[in-house]
């Protein structure tokens, strides 16, 4: 946290954890916030897994320390539990950039096509899916698909790229891409790679075509964490809260950001002064509708069985 102490950012995570205790909160964190929210956290990982360690906790009351399609994430898979998140307005703009009425249209007019929609996506549109994926099982969901049917995919087209490149098929898109992975352009991720020439260089799917062919992996957040666990020297080209945590848990590693400009803004909305007053003041509550929740789950059970 920039401009506090190190002992007021410990009275805050004090206080947090006080709190915490005091109302019975599960906190989850994604890897993308500060390491300083991070670190009060119950679980910290990527949106679906958030999610499943809630429902698997006794908690009744789950706060989520991340955006606001990660609460309706977390919303879906308790249903029975009260979810509030930290900050009322952070949100991602990538699943922002398309609206219902835009996937309503593709579908009109491609009526017998199978929808993928990446489980970072607003709850109206995982309910218009057929099939939820994530970055990491996006190729295997495409691939489960007969090669007669015709498949719309949702929101992130750089995503969408990656899969047809993987796949050999070729999907219906929207053109809308994560602005944080986006930047990052073949020249400027070719000029870091040349100056750690014996580094790993991982990005996320969400980067641009031309950046994934140059990596040396294609990954998730969660598989990232999983490469730098076996690995010691990688260049992560994913929003900079993952490299702030590996680089904390791993001291010893060498590891270096692709870029400092990864930075997701309304991920770094989510302050230990936020957490500490949703906690306090027991708000912003997150409810889904019945009938958005009921068809974003079927999407998303989809996606479990293709995955058996
Ligand atoms: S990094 Fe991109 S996809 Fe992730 S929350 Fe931020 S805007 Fe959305």
């Amino acid at each position: 946290m920039y401009g506090t102490s190190k002992a007021e950012i410990t009275r805050s995570k004090e206080k947090i954890i006080s709190l915490k205790r005091e109302h019975n909160y599960f906190i989850i964190a994604h890897n993308y916030v500060d390491t300083d929210v991070q670190d009060i956290a119950d679980y910290v990982g990527d949106s679906l897994q958030m999610a499943l360690k809630a429902a698997d906790s006794d908690a009744e009351k789950v706060l989520v320390a991340s955006i606001k399609i990660m609460g309706e994430s977390a919303k879906l898979l308790n249903p029975d539990k009260k979810v509030l998140m930290v900050h009322p307005y952070a949100d991602c703009r990538l699943a922002n950039l398309n609206n219902v009425e835009e996937l309503r249209e593709l579908k009109r007019k491609h009526p017998a096509a199978e929808v993928v929609c990446y489980v970072n996506s607003a709850a109206e549109l995982r309910a218009e899916s057929t099939i939820t994926c994530t970055s990491a099982n996006c190729v295997k969901i495409v691939q489960a698909i007969p090669e007669d049917k015709q498949i719309i995919f949702i929101p992130d087209s750089n995503i969408g790229k990656w899969v047809e490149y993987q796949t050999g098929r070729k999907l219906i898109m929207l053109d809308s891409n994560c602005y944080v992975h986006h930047q990052i352009s073949f020249v400027e991720a070719n000029q870091t790679k040349a100056q750690f020439p014996d580094f790993s260089l991982l990005v996320h799917p969400e980067c641009r075509l031309e950046v994934c062919k140059l990596a040396d992996e294609v990954l998730s957040t969660s598989q990232m964490i999983n490469y730098v666990n076996e690995h010691d020297k990688v260049i992560l080209g994913t929003e900079t809260g993952l490299y702030d945590q590996l680089r904390k848990r791993y001291p010893q590693k060498l590891l270096v950001p692709l870029s400092s400009r990864m930075v997701c803004e309304d991920m770094k909305l989510i302050s230990l002064d936020m957490v500490a007053k949703a906690l306090a003041e027991e708000q912003y509550e997150i409810n889904l509708d019945g009938e958005t929740g009921k068809k974003s789950l079927s999407s998303l059970q989809r996606m479990w069985e293709i995955l058996g």
